[in-house]
């Protein structure tokens, strides 16, 4: 019988759950055990590390957050760390570890699979920045909730005649600002792959209010070089640049938080899934994502360390359609 032990790590994101839920039934349906690691690389180093049976899992599908817990955890970064951590997994006689994370947690995974373990990687961070997935989970609901945030700042733009913008995380990678910004139909839209001027930000605005916009939104990537309130300020002292008085606002956690949809349930769950069929064919080392709709893995080392390109053309697509 298999021993497999799963974990959470660093940003969470909606949907891990159901990641999770899918793991420990999968391993189960096998007839292994599974085992879940509290507070992600922190739990591992520490021996954080329960027994989870089917009903353990159960009613945790539609939350938000993870129920495992996650952390940052620095000394995993270190070889003594590492070493901690998988003694901790021999003790418990486990030989295979599903790593449900985003960029750093999965440079994690690579150098712990160097060292021998079984390990497989569930692509998942809201920020959609990993290579080797087209989508990772979260992405999807996280985008809703900027969405929505657009749509309502929108009607208050209108009634005002004023311009907004709205700060949504992504770390240094645009793509939840492109996206929100395509969906919402966005005035502008700021992201750090493209390094915008307030200059021109402020040219855009003036542009819109002179052709009687009632509102104009701009969406602001926090990773841009200059984010909502280095903007806002920049703003203060050229304020009749712009037509419009200014707000700003800015997302943070809140997209972080909520039920995840329908998209990212499914993901996690085929994702979650895919990783234990990946352990039970004997193929570890990789990543598990979604590429040209279908799920993937791809190996570490063509993942790690690379950036995932944004498809620019996007961003020209927004401009031209805002008439
Ligand atoms: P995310 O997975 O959301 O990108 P982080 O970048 O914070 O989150 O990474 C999560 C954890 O992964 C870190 O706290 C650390 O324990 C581990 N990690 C990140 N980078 C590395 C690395 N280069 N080597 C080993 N472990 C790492």
């Amino acid at each position: 019988m298999k021993r497999i032990a799963v974990l959470t790590s660093g940003g969470d994101a909606p949907g891990m759950n159901a990641a999770i839920r899918a793991v420990v039934r999968s391993g189960l349906s096998r007839g292994w055990e599974v085992f879940g690691v509290q507070h992600g690389y922190a739990g591992l180093v520490g021996g954080e590390i329960r027994n989870l049976s089917a009903r353990d899992v159960g009613g945790i599908i539609q939350q938000g957050g993870t129920m495992l817990g996650s952390a940052r955890a620095p000394e995993f970064k270190t070889i003594e760390g590492r070493t901690k951590a998988l003694r901790h997994l021999h003790q418990h006689d486990i030989s295979g570890l599903v790593v449900i994370g985003g960029n750093g947690s999965q440079t994690g995974a690579h150098a712990l699979s160097q060292m021998g373990l079984e390990v497989v990687g569930v692509a998942s961070t809201i920020d959609n920045d990993l290579y080797g997935s087209e989508m990772t989970i979260g992405v999807d609901t996280a985008l809703n909730i900027a969405l929505e945030a657009i749509d309502r700042l929108k009607n208050t733009a209108s009634s005002h005649q004023r311009a907004f913008l709205l700060e949504v995380m992504g770390r240094d990678c645009g793509y939840l600002a492109l996206m929100s910004g395509i969906a919402g139909g966005a005035e502008s839209i700021v992201i750090p792959e493209v390094p915008t001027e307030p200059e021109t930000i402020a040219q855009e605005l003036r542009s819109a209010y002179e052709r009687g916009k009632a509102h104009a939104i701009v969406v602001v990537a926090e990773g841009a070089k200059y984010n909502a309130e280095a903007l806002a300020n920049y703003f203060k002292e050229h304020r009749e640049e712009l037509g419009f008085e200014l707000r700003a606002a800015t997302l943070g956690h809140i997209q972080r938080g909520g039920l995840p949809g329908a998209f990212d349930r499914i993901l996690a769950t085929r994702f979650g899934a895919a990783a234990v069929a990946a352990l039970d064919r004997g193929e570890h080392g990789v990543l598990v994502g979604l590429n040209k709709g279908a799920i993937t893995t791809t190996p570490y080392a063509e993942v790690t360390g690379k950036k995932k390109p944004l498809d620019l053309g996007l961003l020209e697509l927004a401009k031209q359609l805002d008439g």
